[in-house]
């Protein structure tokens, strides 16, 4: 072959890569539309169902106003409802199986992968945590066995881009049983206004990430207005048509999330927030949003509440693989198994759903039964990382028994009692019989502070190993005195001289 014919070829080549990539990029367009188009068809297969002969309750604003309809009135409104929601379930199923799944597959992947790497070991603490640090040659021998790698592939990954992900909160733990809840996708006035009713009644705070496109009508706009001026409520970004940007050129990206950003500033509301559609980003995304200072903010507990809206209750496993068969038709089950795993977090709901408004309640209740509390997103205190706060400072590294000189070399305080600098140059606490101890300290014990007149608590350390059995502590020596307040109780105790 002449250097002319292979030029040929090349070019040949280059020209049909051009040619199959446009045509991909026509195709992807393509399905883009019949995308937004088919949700569109999702969303009024809901509104279709709104009580149509009920005509006092469609004035009033839909279900919640339907209590005031009466007799006969009511039975044929359920009736006609009931029957909607019947025809209009199995497209709405399979709509969602099509569209909304896929996505949600790849962003409940990253979620778990997140968790995966959470709850992996750090390297170089091989030990239990709450035990002392042993030096290293007297580490035990590992477990006969294949080596466990400590992160897979997909999580080193993962944590080298886990800044750019629209799914993983920098925060991932210390919620201390406190949840945000968020409810995307909205607004839809019937449901919309249920939830705010609920959150309202049960006084609980909330984030809605809102859609431009779904903003076509007063309903909506009143709903909009109502969130922003709400202090109990925080309006948030989810771009104007719910496609998925990491497949969008930069100018649609921007045009997406700014369109939304001045609708939420028209409503004289600041804006801090913003949420990925599916969780979906890019590097590149991820900095356009954060160039407008905006805060991208995934979540902790996927709630799956579209695909058990999706089955009228039922999240089937063809529509989505990952919830438990055993949560399958208990919604509220799963998201409570998942608050548990998490001691809290961010809780993603879609306030476009009958099935979500009409749960939303009980699952509230529930939470605060099993002692969880709720926050706005803007809670520092919960999510500091999120909200670009400095962590709380790091525990104390001084504790009962630490040498000490002076008073602020104690400046820990443990179950309510301040750390204080004993007499004879180690830190202790007061006492009334017990006394707290620290992992990776030596354990303490309360006895009578010797010489002090009235009687009083102090708390010391145990004599163990990590003292070097009290000869690393200035002013203390070795003995076995009786607990404060309990005599029969004894131990082995780095006491203070007389
Ligand atoms: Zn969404």
């Amino acid at each position: 072959m002449t250097a002319n014919g292979s030029f040929h070829l090349s070019l040949m080549a280059g020209l049909m890569m051009i040619l199959g990539s446009s045509r991909e990029a026509r195709a992807d367009r393509h399905c883009q539309r019949d995308f937004i188009q088919e949700v569109r068809a999702c969303k009024k297969a809901f509104l279709r169902c709104v009580c149509p002969v009920c005509p006092r309750a469609k004035r009033c604003g839909g279900k919640e106003s339907l209590k005031s309809c009466t007799g006969a009135k009511v039975t044929a409104c359920v009736a006609t409802r009931k029957a909607c929601f019947d025809r209009a379930r199995p497209p709405r199923e399979a709509c969602f199986r099509k569209h909304v799944a896929p996505g949600w597959e790849r962003a409940h992947e990253e979620l778990l992968e997140s968790r995966k790497a959470r709850k992996a070991p750090k390297s170089g603490r091989l030990l239990d945590p709450t035990k002392p640090a042993l030096p290293f040659f007297i580490l035990a021998a590992p477990p006969p066995g294949p080596p466990t790698p400590i992160f897979s592939a997909v999580s080193i990954a993962l944590a080298a881009s886990s800044s750019c992900s629209g799914v993983v909160v920098p925060d991932q733990s210390g919620f201390n049983k406190r949840i945000a809840l968020t409810f995307d996708d909205g607004p839809n006035p019937e449901t919309t206004a249920q939830v705010i009713a609920i959150l309202k009644r049960q006084n609980t705070p909330a984030t809605f990430f809102i859609n431009g496109k779904w903003i076509d009508s007063q309903a909506d706009r009143t709903i909009i207005k109502q969130v922003a001026d709400d202090p109990m409520f925080l309006l948030a970004n989810h771009t104007y048509a719910h496609i998925n940007l990491a497949q969008q050129t930069r100018s649609k990206v921007a045009s997406e999330v700014d369109s939304v950003a001045t609708t939420i500033t028209g409503t004289g509301e600041p804006q801090k927030f913003m949420r990925f559609p599916f969780g979906s980003s890019t590097c590149t995304t991820m900095q356009l949003v954060r160039d407008r200072r905006l805060v991208a903010t995934g979540w902790h507990i996927d709630s799956a509440d579209w695909c058990f809206s999706s089955g009228g209750g039922k999240c089937k496993k063809e529509t989505f693989k990952w919830v438990p068969d055993r949560y399958r038709s208990d919604m509220k089950a799963y998201v409570l198994s998942q608050a548990r795993e998490e001691g809290g977090g961010i809780l993603l709901f879609h306030d476009i759903h009958d099935n979500t408004a009409d749960n939303l309640e009980a699952i509230i209740l529930a939470l605060k039964a099993e002692g969880f509390s709720f926050v706005r997103l803007d809670d520092a205190a919960t999510f500091p990382k999120l909200n670009g706060v400095a962590p709380p400072p790091p525990p104390p590294a001084k504790f009962v028994g630490d040498r000490c000189t002076a008073a602020v070399d104690c400046a820990f305080t443990s179950s309510g009692a301040a750390g204080f600098c004993h007499a004879r140059g180690f830190c202790s606490l007061t006492c009334n019989g017990t006394c707290p101890d620290l992992a990776g300290k030596a354990p303490t014990f309360c006895i009578a502070d010797p010489g002090v007149a009235p009687a009083r608590g102090v708390c010391v350390s145990k004599a163990a190993p990590q003292n070097h059995n009290c000869a690393d502590l200035a002013g203390t020596t070795k003995g076995t005195l009786p607990r404060f307040g309990n005599a029969a109780k004894t131990a082995d105790v780095c006491a203070p001289k007389r």
